[in-house]
């Protein structure tokens, strides 16, 4: 093996477990008969138990099989969050058929290319929904049954599916022979195209609820959790179930209770972190920066909140200390990495191994380590070398928690000849094995025959500007010098710059080559995805004006 490919100690997952949901039947069981509080509502605070929770889903998993939902059919969910959508999700686990979410805020189109690929059989949504979703499947000339969650003139009524029913005591999980068959489908972020449905395995599944204990315990750490924790753990959820950082395992396994929020919204976490005394949540970038403008009121106690996870793209460091400040000295704020293709996140730190902890505080740029069961190495974009440390090339992964493909499509391409997963994200390590993410591949372009030049260099040097909130830099297609350093900016609320003056102030900070000479275009808003991401594809459209920015 070579001396510079990072291999973590495997995951392991007991094999007498067969599924999923198999799992999560056993977990809820038991959570039930502990008169655990499986979710908490947020905007009406009502709560939910586990016996309750299992209960509808034992009922609408009994409805799916009556309705002939057999192991390995796609049953979809469609339209915003709320206290019933992972009903669909976990009845679905039950039976063995395979659930996922399409995101009901998509843009058409991508709507219309995702329900095509995965044919559900049956779609959950609700009556507002409904008609839209009908035009559509329409459109690409497919059929489905539809459960709605509330009244409705086509299709079943979810709540008189989950009225008592005759024989559910008697209900058994279905049991999944092959623990690699595909379990869930999630979605690509969709910076550069269309989502695409990504296919996660039970034992990824699996293998994410598998947590052991780390190697070199910080017991200062660890007993602030436990003390956190003492009632029950609790985490704050305001994330969309087609994100895999939407993920629901972990909740079900530990019985913990789920703080359902139905967005975001800076202005009102800390309250919400002290009234349901929530110990983890994770967020993205974007929202961290909002968050770090928003101080918390004295009079809030938010000692429980022991980590926040942050991940999906870059966050800044300045906002994580700001976020930090508002915390109790041992709790932590962490930059996660990962990719759904690999099941979530893969380089993070875990504050409660000491070493990781003191590494969190050292290496503030770093996004972490190598999660257990993976190989990983980084290699030359041009020679393919596998490089060693603090060398930036492509980084490329390897684990049995590694996706099964694309649904229906061939994935072939994302993989190297040795199967090792290609991130398309630039970045290297250190001689600690803390890694530093330096750029998306599609993110790196040159200008002539100058070195390659990477994005987001140039967009850190814009943002230090202090009228800018977020920019994005792309290389505009010239005919002669192959691309033109060109930058898409939106200025803090209230803040006054022009274009020009921006422009000075970078091309003023950085070598002749890599100034601005494709421009810099000021605008309300940048196109993203649902979880915050830039979509890069869009720039040039936006750029041209065939793309509005608001
Ligand atoms: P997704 O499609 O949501 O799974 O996005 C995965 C991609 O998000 C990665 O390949 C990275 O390009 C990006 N990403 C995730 N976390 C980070 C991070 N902490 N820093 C920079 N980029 C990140």
């Amino acid at each position: 093996m070579n001396k510079n490919i990072i291999t973590t100690e495997d995951v392991i997952v007991p094999n007498n477990i067969p599924g999923i949901g198999y799992n999560y039947f056993n977990k809820m069981k038991e959570h039930a008969s502990q008169n655990k509080i499986a979710q908490i509502v947020e905007k009406t605070d009502e709560k939910v138990s586990f016996e309750s929770l299992l209960k509808r889903c034992i009922r609408t998993s009994m409805f799916l099989q009556k309705n002939g939902i057999k192991k390995d059919d796609v049953i979809a969910l469609f339209g915003p969050k709320h206290v019933h959508s992972v009903v669909s999700f976990i009845s679905s686990h039950f039976i063995g058929a395979i659930p996922t979410c399409v995101a009901y805020d998509y843009p058409e189109n991508d709507i219309k290319i995702i329900l095509k690929s995965i044919e559900p059989k049956i779609i959950f949504t609700d009556s507002k929904c409904l008609t839209v979703l009908k035009e559509y499947l329409r459109d690409i000339g497919l059929s489905a049954k539809f459960i709605v969650f509330g009244d409705c003139e086509e299709g079943f009524n979810f709540f008189d599916i989950i009225k008592p029913q005759a024989g559910e005591e008697n209900f058994e999980p279905v049991k999944i022979d092959n623990i690699k068959n595909t379990a869930i489908i999630y979605y690509s972020s969709g910076t550069t195209g269309p989502p695409k449905p990504i296919c996660i395995s039970h034992y990824a599944m699996l293998a994410n609820v598998i947590n052991s204990f780390p190697k070199e315990p910080d017991m200062e750490v660890l007993n602030h959790y436990q003390k956190q924790f003492s009632n029950g753990f609790r985490f704050l959820d305001h994330l969309p179930l087609y994100w895999i950082s939407g993920e629901l395992s972990g909740w079900i396994q530990n019985g913990s209770t789920r703080i359902l929020v139905e967005k975001f919204e800076a202005l009102k976490f800390w309250e919400i972190v002290d009234k349901y005394k929530v110990n983890m949540t994770f967020i993205a970038p974007n929202s961290l920066m909002e968050l770090s403008k928003c101080p918390k009121s004295e009079h809030l106690n938010v000692d429980s909140l022991c980590l926040i996870i942050v991940g999906g793209f870059h966050a800044k460091e300045e906002c994580l200390a700001a976020v930090r400040k508002m915390m109790h000295p041992l709790s932590a704020v962490i930059p996660g990495y990962g990719q759904t293709e690999l099941n979530g996140g893969t380089i993070l730190f875990d504050v409660r191994d000491k070493k990781q902890g003191k590494y969190l505080n050292e290496k503030p740029k770093s996004v972490g380590m190598v999660v257990k069961g993976l190989s990983v190495k980084v290699v030359d974009l041009d020679t393919n070398e596998i490089l060693g440390p603090n060398k930036s090339g492509e980084i490329l992964m390897k684990g049995e928690t590694c996706f099964n493909g694309y649904y229906k499509m061939d994935s072939k391409d994302c993989f190297d000849e040795d199967g090792y997963f290609r991130t398309g994200d630039i970045g290297y390590y250190d001689e600690d094995k803390c890694f530093y993410i330096v750029d998306r591949l599609k993110g790196i372009f040159r200008y002539s025959n100058f070195p390659k030049i990477a994005s987001s260099n140039i967009e850190k040097i814009i943002m230090k500007h202090p009228a800018v909130k977020r920019a994005a830099v792309f290389g505009y297609p010239h005919p002669i010098d192959q691309n033109h350093v060109t930058a898409v900016v939106v200025l803090e609320e209230n803040a006054q710059a022009t274009s020009e003056e921006i422009r000075n102030f970078v091309d003023s900070q950085i070598e002749d080559y890599k100034r601005l000479r494709g421009g810099l275009k000021i605008v309300k808003e940048l196109p993203l995805t649902l979880t915050g991401k830039i979509k890069t594809g869009d720039l040039k459209a936006l750029v041209d004006g065939n793309l509005s920015s608001s």
